[in-house]
């Protein structure tokens, strides 16, 4: 739906009237009465000159925000660390409590076949085979995360 704003928009910047706008404006008395007024408006814009941008004026505004963009960048990673260190832990003891469970059932499966301590020395490889595991899954956390919020690399033209 076509607002007045709209068609106050459309004359301000020079730009024909759609059919929703032309509709709106036979309705509206107040986009009526306007209609001079932009007219004027987008006259003086078309006829003012375009300024060209000075040389070098990119680098220093760049320059000028680089410590507000390395804070930005350093409090993002910061936040990203800090939900990927949440979000991993959170099943954490759903898996440990797995782990035990499977650990305890395979420890007894295992007695009813082998003596005690074959049965325990396999457990424990077991055990220590699991805890590695976590311990690369749990460390890679932080290098992941730092990962993601890398700068990306400049484009070359
Ligand atoms: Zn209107």
């Amino acid at each position: 739906m076509i607002t007045c704003d709209d068609v106050d928009e459309l004359r301000a910047f020079g730009r024909p009237l759609v059919a929703d706008a032309e509709a709106h404006v036979r309705g509206c008395t107040r986009c009526r009465e306007a209609e001079t007024a932009l007219g004027a408006v987008s006259a003086t814009l078309a006829a003012s000159a375009v300024r060209s941008v000075p040389a070098g004026l990119t680098a220093q505004v760049l320059a000028a925000a680089a410590p507000l963009l390395a804070a930005n960048a350093a409090r993002a990673t910061r936040r990203r660390l800090v939900r990927a260190l949440a979000a991993g832990l959170a099943p954490l003891p759903a898996i440990l409590a797995l782990d035990l469970w499977l650990i305890r059932a395979g420890y007894g499966l295992l007695t009813r076949f082998l003596p005690d301590a074959l049965s325990l020395y396999v457990v424990a490889n077991w055990v220590g085979f699991l805890a590695l595991l976590l311990a690369l899954t749990y460390g890679a956390i932080p290098f992941l995360a730092a990962r993601q919020t890398a700068a990306p690399q400049p484009r070359s033209a």
